[in-house]
């Protein structure tokens, strides 16, 4: 875990939120570098090693996000690659001057840092995320692409909290994931579905 002025960054860009529960509003999104989780079918692994991607100074971070915001972004995301890798504090105290809610995606292995509005966990089977942070996210997005996704799923969602959305997500070009998904959400009206529509529209 780092503590710093600079972040490793993969990239910034103003576009539509393209999952979950917040899927087709604008925001600004922050995705930071460095994953050790290594999910196979990861669409960010040119996101893995942060030292191939710049340092960014936060208060550079900030000032594009506020600009954003004065351009239409209802929110900022911080993203990766795993952003809680990162001691996110320093970050969020910075990006707070933009006046929007932040939001945090991360898949939940490492300790919450930093403030956030909203937090999207997208657990993984193979590295389950922390008790604390499955208790306390806004949504619970799960990726399926075989049955024992959805058996993993529901596992996930016994130790969420009451009021925490419940997410299917079929895995990208992923048929048996798709019908899994729609078959379970359909059957189980806690749990509705999350389509990836910013690959579906070709855009960022
Ligand atoms: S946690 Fe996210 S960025 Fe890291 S390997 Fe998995 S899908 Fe990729």
């Amino acid at each position: 875990m780092t503590t710093a002025a600079t972040l490793p960054v993969v990239e910034t860009f103003h576009s539509l939120q393209g999952e979950g529960h917040h899927s087709g509003r604008s925001a600004f999104f922050i995705r930071l570098a460095g994953c050790t989780v290594g999910c196979p079918w990861c669409d960010t692994k040119h996101s893995w090693p942060p030292d191939r991607h710049p340092d960014m100074a936060l208060a550079t971070l900030a000032e594009e996000a506020s600009e954003a915001c004065r351009n239409g972004a209802a929110f900022i995301v911080v993203t990766g690659g795993e952003p809680l890798h990162h001691s996110l504090a320093p970050l969020t105290e910075a990006l707070s001057v933009s006046g929007r809610p932040l939001h945090l995606e991360t898949s939940g292995v490492d300790p919450l840092s930093g403030r956030f509005d909203w937090i999207t966990l997208s657990p993984k089977r193979h590295r389950p995320p922390r008790a604390d942070l499955l208790r306390h996210c806004h949504e619970l997005k799960v990726v399926i692409h075989n049955t024992e996704d959805l058996v993993f799923a529901e596992s996930m969602a016994a130790g969420a909290g009451e009021a925490t959305l419940l997410l299917l997500q079929p895995g990208w070009e992923s048929p048996d994931g798709q019908q899994l998904a729609v078959d379970h959400a359909r059957t189980n009206p806690r749990w509705r579905l999350s389509l990836q529509t910013h690959k579906w529209l070709g855009v960022r």
